[in-house]
């Protein structure tokens, strides 16, 4: 049976599920999404993915009372429909059709909701077990990166540029300081063992796995700082990784050809990689 996708109220095989041209996901990326890692069946940190989504709509004035619980059993259902044990589940949402026209204040829409699934090995990857490497590349996107829209072409472009010179993923640079990866948060560890991301603000998206791995390290006594950092301060770290719910804790060796501490992956990522396999079991749903 092919997978199943859900698309304003029903579900279709994925083959005939559809969206008008018409759609301003579609003519603006004028949409929000979440993705949201699925284990044994189960949704990973799923209230705060949903209050993010929530939050996402706000802030492009996307007026709509999405439902807390709805949304919840449409995504378990496909889970189920698509017995997807381990992998993701999207969810996007437009603003809706109508007339192409930047101006969207005049107008009533109806929101576009699609819900579908990804099998995909989350657990033990090559990527967790022997880490990636990474290049620096200028930032590019616009300067709203907190909010989770559709409009990824900056970093999908810079994803491929890294994967044509053999590389697996890049990190944005602004002014100087690592803004965040293409679809993931930035750390470091430095000499005291402490560990850096980049503080909140406009300029990155605040991660779901990036605050979660931070509230273990919390509980856990754990030294972090949440502030920026430069090009020299990544490539000076005894340790890096990158924090996404697509690949949870992953290990970043290289940057820009230069090796980060030795090039190999660093006993405190590894730390941190079970330390978040432990914890979220509790935060399953
Ligand atoms: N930054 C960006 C730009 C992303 O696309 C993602 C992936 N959603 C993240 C950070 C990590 O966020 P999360 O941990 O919620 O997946």
């Amino acid at each position: 049976m092919n997978k199943q996708v859900y698309v304003n109220g029903k579900y279709f095989d994925k083959n005939d599920a559809v969206v008008s041209v018409f759609d301003r996901g579609f003519l603006f990326a004028d949409a929000v999404y979440e993705v949201t890692a699925v284990i044994n069946g189960f949704l990973v940190d799923w209230k705060a993915h949903f209050s993010r989504l929530k939050n996402s709509l706000k802030e492009i004035n996307l007026n709509f009372n999405i439902q807390e619980k709805e949304i919840f059993s449409i995504q378990k259902n496909l889970i189920e429909k698509n017995k997807i044990k381990e992998g993701l589940v999207y969810i996007q949402v437009t603003r809706g059709v109508g007339e192409r026209d930047f101006n969207f204040s005049e107008t009533q829409f109806k929101p576009t909701i699609v819900i579908f699934t990804q099998e995909k090995k989350i657990l033990n990857t090559d990527r967790a077990k022997e880490g990636i490497k990474i290049v620096t590349l200028e930032e590019k996107r616009w300067k709203r990166r907190d909010i989770k829209t559709t409009q990824l072409l900056a970093s999908s472009m810079g994803k491929s540029e890294a994967s044509k010179i053999g590389k697996d993923d890049c990190w944005f640079i602004e002014n100087g300081f690592i803004t965040e990866g293409s679809s993931s948060n930035a750390f470091i560890i430095n000499d005291n063992n402490e560990v850096i991301t980049r503080e909140l603000s406009h300029n990155l998206l605040g991660g779901i796995t990036r605050s979660s791995l931070l509230h273990f390290c919390k509980k856990n006594n754990m030294k972090f700082r949440e502030s920026k950092f430069t090009e020299l301060e990544a490539k000076n770290a005894n340790e890096a990784f990158i924090t996404s719910a697509t690949n949870f804790v992953v290990p970043v060796i290289e940057i820009d050809g230069d090796k980060v501490g030795k090039g190999v992956v660093g006993s405190h990522v590894k730390k941190f990689q079970k330390l978040y396999l432990n914890e979220i079991q509790k935060r399953l749903s």
